[in-house]
């Protein structure tokens, strides 16, 4: 490896390979850590975990010097544990979570990403509060040692954690804080209206605001809109309104350097675009249209 970045991307769990197949995508593209979903990302139905080749994914990562306790699991979107104005739902979403959780133990990672959920007219300060009854329920309950890792978010519609105190807030209504850190998305804070040129400043609000200790993980994306657009539409690196500049000095910031950093850009004609975006941050340089040959 060329230099020990830690940096990665979502990878796929499909049949037949399952989890021995995430790993060898991980390999392909040259990453140092990865996440995944232990299932669709749009539903909560999962497939029993004896099917899905742990073991052997296990094995290959330790072979290829993975850091098992670096990788990432995130939690299907259709959790809203913030709204009560649904008991039935609420239940289920906790549920869930707690599901998940066990899951990604099963997998031997220990990070869980979780949208904060939406307040869906209720209000960001009530949401926040269902919300950390909600992670107390979760966290009593799932038996697990695996952080939960809230996800800043843009804004779009009700959604909420699209700050850092309202990030702070959860955290600390919650009894069960020691289990409690948060993802950083590059594409969601700037649609949040954070400014991402300015990286120290960036890290130093945070720091003030949550505490870095709590970063679990950075979502590296570049936004298709402009700064508090609200929107939540990634790009490809060098190809959004953020830049690959100010990206590039994130993903190499020194504070950062145990912290997985994760793309979620988008597939370009159906081909990951991951190896190339990995390249290019690890020798912290932007290849002028290097998607070209993608759109061939
Ligand atoms: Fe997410
Ligand atoms: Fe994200
Ligand atoms: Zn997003």
């Amino acid at each position: 490896m060329a230099k020990d970045l830690l940096i990665g991307s979502h990878v796929g769990m499909n049949g037949p390979d399952y989890y021995l197949g995430s790993v060898k995508e991980a390999i392909s593209y040259g990453a140092s850590t990865f996440m995944f979903y232990t299932g669709a990302p749009q539903n909560s139905y999962r497939k029993p975990l004896n099917e899905l080749r742990i073991e052997e994914g296990r094995s290959l990562l330790r072979e290829n010097g993975f850091d098992e306790s670096k990788i990432v699991v995130h939690a299907p979107y259709i959790i809203n544990a913030a709204n009560a104005s649904r008991p039935d739902l609420l239940e289920l979403s906790i549920k869930t979570i707690i599901n998940e959780l066990q899951r990604t133990a099963a997998f031997g990672a220990s990070i869980l990403v979780l949208h904060p959920g939406n307040h869906l007219g209720a209000g960001p300060e009530k949401a926040i509060e269902v919300l950390a009854e909600s992670l107390d329920q979760v966290l009593a309950n799932d038996g697990t040692n695996v952080r939960i890792a809230i996800e800043t978010m843009a804004g779009k519609g009700s959604e909420i954690g699209t700050c850092f105190e309202q990030v702070r807030d959860i955290i600390e209504k919650c009894h069960h804080k020691d289990r409690l850190g948060v993802c950083l998305d590059t594409c969601h804070v700037s649609d949040a209206g954070y400014d991402i040129n300015d990286a120290d400043a960036l890290l130093n609000e945070f720091d003030q605001v949550i505490g870095l200790d709590r970063l679990l993980v950075v979502h590296v994306n570049d936004s298709k809109n402009q700064r508090g657009a609200h929107k939540d539409r990634h790009e490809n690196l060098g190809y959004g309104e953020i830049g690959f500049d100010a990206l590039c000095h994130i993903a190499n910031h020194p504070r950062l350097k145990d912290i997985p950093k994760i793309l979620e850009t988008p597939y370009i004609n159906e081909k990951a675009p991951y190896s190339d975006e990995i390249r290019m941050l690890r020798d912290e340089s932007f290849v002028e249209n290097w998607k070209d040959k993608y759109l061939a």
